[in-house]
């Protein structure tokens, strides 16, 4: 396949899938037959059961806003979505404790360090941002569970996300609770700095079960298209992520998502994402589509090996990095802005309906 002279890459062989009556669709799946034959990497380890995985599983999903879901391979093949749960649970905590308590206990600067690492900042202990396992620990502790168990609260927020209902892989969060001293060394240490209000033990089981939701490609296709979407499910029509936070969970993403290649990636691909040790990938092309990549073999960073190589081609075959914004769609977005106190619509309405827009019409701009 040939750059052209500005360095775009073309989108591929004989073009006969551009031609064809399906062409996202047949562009999947060339691309996934193209690629299944990488077979650099190793499976994560470090939790014994993932070791079970199968090293050729490799699937592709895209869904779009519009709400079309687009497979090749392995798409519906069940693994755990480790630490694509962090966005999910960030976006949680946002809308259970707002911007200012979450940012309070952790930060959003990225740590250009491994995902396990001890990155807390030295006077307060407090996480660098909420993708690496620091971050993501003390997030998860901040999921609410006055109403409800915290677990049930994450397992529901999937589901409104994908669709379907979620369940754990148990024998993963066992494995992973047996061996996780490092994650709950990391748990004590946060307790210590009083960033941590529940128990460690506490706090690190609900991160393990968390990071043992069994999740498919397809699945995180469709969780990425939501936060392409505003928060919406574009299947669905559920709210998964209040709008007002989308922006916010992917910029850590944006930063941080990719553990210590996330700077590599924005560079390469050019869309916010989450990787996880399971194998999964989740990109978001804001406005656009989500993209959920699985194939179990990792590269030295943790990040899936087909994974990575699936999203660099879809982006650079497609000139989708998000900074490539073509000039004649660049004109200014923003020219005045007005809110409903100020500029009111003409139709007629009640005096209740008078009284929420006096009070609440600074909020619609
Ligand atoms: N449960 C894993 C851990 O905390 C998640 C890591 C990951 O996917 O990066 O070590």
């Amino acid at each position: 396949m040939a750059d052209d002279a500005d360095g775009n890459r073309g989108a591929g062989g004989d073009f006969a899938w551009a031609l064809s009556a399906a062409p996202v669709q047949d562009y999947l799946e060339r691309l996934h037959a193209e690629l299944a034959g990488i077979d650099g990497g190793a499976l994560a380890d470090y939790i014994p059961e993932l070791t079970r995985a199968d090293r050729g599983w490799f699937g592709i999903a895209l869904a779009t806003v519009d709400g079309h879901v687009y497979q090749a391979g392995d798409s519906r093949q069940p693994f755990t979505v480790q630490s694509i749960s962090k966005a999910i649970a960030y976006g949680l905590a946002l809308e259970d404790h707002g911007l200012d308590a979450v940012l309070a206990k952790v930060g959003v600067e990225p740590s250009g360090e491994a995902f396990n690492s001890i990155s807390l900042e030295p006077a307060t202990g407090r996480p660098l941002n909420p993708m690496i396992n620091a971050g993501a620990i003390a997030t998860t502790a901040l999921v609410r569970d006055d109403q409800e168990p915290a677990l049930s609260r994450l397992l529901a927020t999937f589901a409104r996300y994908t669709g379907r209902h979620m369940g754990l892989d148990e024998a993963v969060f066992a494995s992973e609770r047996e061996t996780g001293h490092r994650n709950r060394a990391i748990a004590h240490l946060l307790r210590g700095y009083g960033i941590l209000e529940r128990s460690p033990e506490e706090a690190t089981d609900l991160y393990f079960q968390q990071c043992a939701i069994r999740v498919t490609a397809r699945d995180l296709a469709l969780m990425g298209a939501c936060l392409a979407n505003g928060g919406v499910n574009p299947v669905t029509g559920v709210v998964a992520l209040k709008r007002r936070y989308v922006d916010k969970l992917l910029a850590v993403m944006s930063t941080c998502g990719m553990y210590d290649y996330s700077g590599g990636w924005i560079f390469n691909v050019g869309m916010p994402a989450k990787s996880g040790v399971g194998g999964g990938i989740m990109a978001v092309l804001p406005g656009q589509f989500g993209l959920g990549v699985f194939s179990p073999l990792l590269d030295s960073k943790g990040n899936s090996v087909r994974g990575i190589a699936a999203c660099e081609r879809i982006s650079r075959d497609f000139g989708l990095h998000m900074f490539n914004v073509a000039r004649a769609t660049s004109a200014t977005v923003l020219r005045r802005s007005y809110d409903c106190r100020r500029v009111r619509s003409r139709r007629g309405r009640s005096a209740a309906e008078l009284a929420v827009l006096d009070a609440e019409g600074g909020r619609i701009r």
